[in-house]
């Protein structure tokens, strides 16, 4: 009865701007990679509450740093004074990160604010105006984030015009219809827009997600980050990786662009960082990051206890060694989901990195028309089952898989053992339509 009421609660006190449900679940404890409900039931996350929860949930020691902060010093506005904790991130972050250059970092409280840094800042250090970034691409929901970003989420509103959108090459729904040669089509693609509405003597920066996470788990070719950054040396284009949703460990490296040989002007980072705290960070080129004195600044931001959680956040990252178990894990669960697809002909593809993880549910293999009803009923059923995942893609199509890197090969078998109950219940017909009809997330 109680979970009930803080339902009903959230419909009545909470804005429908905060809320994209999947499931009617309230969340009280959450330990490792499962979540409690107020009666006790568990679920095992799938979600990693968005990408957020890399260590699990329910870190001590991140408890206890904070606890420590917390009676040390509580608060200091980096509007005056400067914390130690901000600074000891921001020179290991500085550490993390590829690129033989001077570096600075920005702090911030989501991924949309730091993504906001990037549509000012970046122009700003060019002196150029314009930006190009990829449809289906998701970079946050401020002004400036949403402008950059391609996906449906921001349809709603209208954005800065100063951001053109390129198609992001998708090797199962390639945008010419033709697989071959993605990579060069984008790139032929992108200079017919340099030859008319965004001539490369105006464009500022290409933001780009290594794996378009938000727009269905998408794996671009090998060599398009490469081609990329060949393009932007070529022209004097700043090249930025938006590392929030895949970064600090999740596929296998601490940051996805590195399976490139490429190294970036800004990345962008956010979730994951803080353990579950809110915080968000830019690190990138000195004269990028120096730019604009004043120009992006948040009382909050910077905070003793954010960053007192990042730093151990990812001091457990490295001391548990999550990125290479990611790797690991992460294909055994691939080749676990590669299995379920044989025995389901409306799983049209499995894709991932490390713990990233995709699967696309169409109608039929041949024909790959998104079945996106099929897909939210899984979504539902799983959560009846006691499994949480969310869907994603602009065809909302994608069932997404982004677990705690935590999760051990015993949680990974007993998920993809609901995965394949949930399947067969809902090619079967098991499935409560009113209430995903309810729960239909982005749809
Ligand atoms: N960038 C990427 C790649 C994301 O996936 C998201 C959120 N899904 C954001 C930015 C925005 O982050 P936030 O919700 O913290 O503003």
């Amino acid at each position: 009865m109680k979970e009930k009421s803080v339902l009903i609660q959230d419909q009545e006190f909470i804005s429908n701007a905060l809320k994209l449900r999947f499931h009617p679940i309230t969340v009280t404890e959450g330990k490792g990679c499962y979540l409690f409900d107020e009666n006790g039931r568990s679920f095992l996350d799938l979600t990693a509450g968005w990408a957020v929860a890399n260590i699990g949930y329910g870190q001590e020691s991140v408890a206890e740093k904070l606890k420590e902060q917390y009676i040390k010093l509580s608060f200091t506005t980096q509007l005056s004074a400067p914390s130690q904790t901000m600074t000891e991130l921001a020179e290991k972050l500085i550490e993390m990160t590829p690129g033989d250059f001077s570096k600075k970092v920005w702090f911030g409280h989501s991924g949309s604010d730091a993504n906001d840094l990037i549509s000012k800042l970046v122009p700003a250090a060019s002196g150029r105006p314009k930006m190009i970034a990829f449809m289906g691409a998701y970079h946050g929901q401020t002004m400036g984030a949403l402008s950059l970003s391609g996906h449906s989420a921001q349809a709603k509103f209208e954005g800065k015009g100063n951001v053109i959108k390129l198609p992001y090459p998708n090797p199962y729904r390639p945008f010419s219809g033709i697989s071959e040669h993605l990579t060069e089509q984008t790139i032929h693609f992108m200079n017919e827009v340099f030859s008319t509405i965004c001539p490369p003597e105006e464009t500022a920066g290409i933001i780009v997600e290594a794996i378009q996470s938000d727009g269905g788990v998408i794996l671009p070719p090998d060599d398009f980050l490469a081609a990329l950054r060949q393009i932007c040396d070529q022209h004097g284009i700043y090249l930025i990786v938006d590392e929030v949703k895949v970064g600090m460990g999740r596929t296998g490296k601490w940051f996805s662009f590195e399976h490139s040989p490429i190294i970036p002007d800004a990345v962008v980072l956010g979730k994951s960082l803080g353990g579950g705290l809110p915080i968000s960070a830019v690190i990138g080129r000195q004269e990028i990051l120096d730019s604009v004195t004043a120009g992006h600044m948040f009382t909050a931001s910077g905070n003793p206890l954010c960053t007192a959680a990042a730093i151990e956040t990812i001091r457990i990252i490295e001391e548990k060694d999550l990125i290479s178990q990611a790797e690991k894990n992460g294909q055994y669960f691939l080749e676990g989901l590669r299995s379920l697809q044989k025995k389901y002909p409306f799983i049209g593809e499995v894709r991932g990195k490390g713990l990233v993880l995709g699967v696309e549910i169409v109608t039929d293999r041949l024909e790959k028309k998104p079945d996106p009803v099929k897909t939210s009923a899984i979504c539902y059923r799983a959560y009846e089952l006691g499994l949480l995942i969310y869907y994603v893609g602009i065809h909302g199509n994608v069932l997404e898989i982004t677990p705690p890197l935590t999760i051990s090969r015993e949680e990974i078998t007993e998920a993809l053992h609901l995965l394949d109950q949930t399947l067969q219940d809902v090619a079967a017909g098991h499935v409560d339509w009113e209430q995903v009809k309810q729960f239909s997330g982005w749809a």
